[in-house]
């Protein structure tokens, strides 16, 4: 019998063993006060009747001899009785244990092998809900643990995977490069050097991407919360991107609503945000085109929105693009630099602030609005 076998038995045999204890003690006593007090009671007893019937006159006096032999029978019978209860007792007390042990072992035997399972990798594993209180708890406890670690399983293989596929088109291209330089197929032009240095930047973006979003899921991002100022912050995200909108030939105009409360947030994270839905908006949106940042209050919130007259984004895309790696237009993100993670670190990003993010669009052409609610600092 194996380990966990060998603790359910003792449970069974500790469960079997303090009911017979119960029994044994309340039969000892049993015996103990019949025999002690209960003989004395009837001994009095009889001793007072006999009292009442010399008083009482006309009665027969009992003698000494059936003095004794009635005490001899009371003591008798009530032997009689405690043995058949004692039995009875006895039978309820093991039939007791073994359905109670049994209602408990059972389970507790079906979490124990589905543990050792889910130890050895199978994360699909559960136990059947059902069973008493407490018992029940634990296995719906243990299911809704084997559903987080077979979820965390499944996004880690996705993970690596993903950044597998994610790696190998920019190597592909840089040994592709190098390649024909060395079999000088590739004219080692500035040209050449150019694309080369691009690839490479590509790859850094990448990676660096990719250890934000690895501590946004593993929610290690450090955050410093604090009031800010939202007309401050849409400023500073404003001034650093103008010069690229302008190169584009994108208007960039930022609305802000009157009376904005401070939001709690952390400032370099907030700008992050603000840059990377600002980023996108002029990514997707070809010129002549325009991207508005608007700022307003709502009852619990400061709401920022970034709306554009881009490229827009489908219905059944739309349900997807907080997604880690999701692209609408594989190929033609990749080439401008998109690496599909950019939403999911903002959306980690929002969440870690207690915020809420949201993308609408009418459809392909029809622009985009993203929409972050963060909520109001009650400290300013
Ligand atoms: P990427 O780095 O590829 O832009 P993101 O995570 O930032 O990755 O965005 C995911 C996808 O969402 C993009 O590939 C793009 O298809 C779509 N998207 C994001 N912002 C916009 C926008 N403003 N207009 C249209 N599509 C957008």
């Amino acid at each position: 019998m194996n380990r966990a076998g060998g603790r359910m038995t003792s449970l069974r045999a500790k469960l079997l063993a303090t009911h017979l204890l119960v029994v044994v003690v309340g039969i000892v006593t049993l015996f103990l006060t019949v025999n002690l007090i209960g003989a004395r009671f009837f001994d009095r007893h009889l001793t007072e009747m006999r009292g009442v019937g010399g008083n009482a006159g006309g009665m027969t006096v009992m003698s000494e001899a059936m003095d004794a032999g009635l005490n001899a029978a009371f003591r008798r019978s009530m032997t009689e009785a405690l043995a058949i209860a004692g039995a009875a007792a006895l039978v309820v007390a093991v039939v007791a244990s073994v359905v109670v042990s049994r209602q408990v072992s059972d389970p507790l035997n079906r979490l124990a092998s589905a543990t050792r399972r889910i130890a050895r990798g199978h994360y699909a594993e559960r136990v059947p809900a059902g069973g008493a209180g407490e018992v029940a708890q634990l296995a719906s406890s243990f299911n809704e643990m084997a559903a987080a670690l077979e979820q965390a399983e499944r996004r880690r293989l996705e993970l690596i995977g993903d950044v597998a596929h994610e790696l190998r088109t920019p190597l592909a291209t840089l040994s592709g490069y190098l390649e024909g330089l060395l079999d000088g197929v590739v004219e080692p032009t500035p040209r050449t050097w150019a694309m080369l240095h691009a690839e490479a930047g590509r790859l850094t973006r990448l990676v660096e991407d990719l250890q934000e979003l690895s501590r946004a899921e593993a929610r290690q991002l450090s955050l410093a919360l604090q009031a800010v100022d939202p007309a401050a912050a849409v400023q500073a995200a404003i001034d650093r991107l103008r010069p690229d909108f302008a190169a584009k030939g994108i208007t960039l105009d930022a609305i802000l609503g009157p009376a904005l409360p401070a939001v709690r947030a952390d400032p370099d994270r907030l700008a992050q945000i603000l840059t990377n839905l600002l980023s996108n908006a002029l990514r997707y949106t070809p010129a002549p085109g325009r991207v508005q940042l608007m700022v307003a209050r709502t009852p619990t919130s400061v709401r920022f929105q970034v709306q554009d007259t881009g490229a827009g984004i489908a219905a059944d895309d739309l349900p997807h693009i907080f997604e880690r790696f999701y692209r609408v237009e594989k190929s033609r993100a990749r080439a401008s630099g998109g690496s599909g993670i950019g939403l999911t670190i903002t959306k980690a990003l929002v969440e870690a602030m207690d915020g809420h993010v949201e993308a609408a669009s009418a459809g392909p052409g029809q622009g985009a609005i993203f929409t972050v609610d963060l909520p109001v600092s009650l400290t300013s």
